[in-house]
């Protein structure tokens, strides 16, 4: 899959970029991750890719020249058959684990990192496929739910994770195991490894014992608890087993 971010700030994302699974996933060649730098596409002396918004008010917004010229020629260059162009933006859609999914099938996904209050609304009726925000809070750029984005849908992609890690075993996974679904996921279960014993606190029994059954069951309690206790939002709209409302006591 490739990723092509737009960004005034490309130094940006040197670190995020070059650590574990999507440095990993990069070097495999399982993913392209292309930075551009919005003010390669001004053509001013000065490199200006702001301006004061019309009808006054605080801030700066992001031209749309610079940003269509860049939109256009990431497309030229390369034929996609699932291509989505994003807005990261707080008022776009929540970015979810299932969207990350849906995401996860696409060839090539081009990221737009606003700044200041944001972009020409121009930009978002022609050029935006999808707007997305992730978290209804107010970063001062785009550039770190970009980073957001590209790792979580990285690591949902063929090939990336290994079987043990496989995303179907983590948070947000249905209850019957699937991704793409909206509604009746849980929390991840609780983890742990060696020491046996730290500062008094043993490990549950019932990791020790040995048998996979017992395992499964006390780490589907624990799931379904976790998640009653901090999302249950996540469980209302799901018909719990006989079994699930059993180990919920
Ligand atoms: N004026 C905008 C508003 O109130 O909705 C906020 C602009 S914010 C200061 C600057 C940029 O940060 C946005 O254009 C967007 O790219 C990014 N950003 C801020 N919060 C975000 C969020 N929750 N999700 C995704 N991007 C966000």
């Amino acid at each position: 899959m490739n990723f092509d971010v737009i960004t005034i700030f490309p130094d940006f994302f040197a670190g995020p970029l070059s650590h574990g699974m999507v440095f990993q996933a990069q070097k495999r060649g399982l993913i392209d991750v292309r930075i551009h730098d919005l003010r390669d596409f001004t053509t001013d002396r000065h490199r200006t890719v702001d301006d004061r918004p019309f009808g006054g008010g605080a801030g700066m917004v992001l031209k749309p020249e610079p940003l269509f010229r860049a939109i256009r020629k990431i497309q030229a260059e390369k034929m996609a058959s699932a291509r989505k162009v994003i807005l990261l933006t707080p008022q776009g859609k929540r970015f979810q684990q299932r969207i990350a999914f849906q995401f996860s099938s696409l060839d090539q996904a081009v990221l737009i990192c606003g700044r200041y209050e944001g972009v020409d609304e121009r930009v978002t009726e022609c050029l935006v496929d999808e707007e997305l925000s992730i978290g209804d809070y107010v970063l001062s750029g785009g550039e770190l739910a970009a980073c957001v984005f590209v790792d979580a849908v990285t690591r949902l992609l063929p090939g990336v994770l290994n079987n043990s890690s496989s995303a179907v075993n983590e948070s947000f996974a249905t209850l019957e195991g699937s991704l793409s679904s909206a509604e009746g996921s849980l929390l991840d279960y609780p983890h742990y490894t060696r020491p046996e014993e730290f500062e008094g606190q043993r490990v549950p029994e019932v990791l020790l014992c040995g048998s996979h059954k017992r395992v499964e069951l006390w780490r589907r309690k624990k799931a379904l608890e976790k998640t009653l206790k901090n999302r249950p939002d996540l469980l209302q709209y799901t018909a719990l087993s006989e079994e699930d409302k059993q180990l919920l006591g």
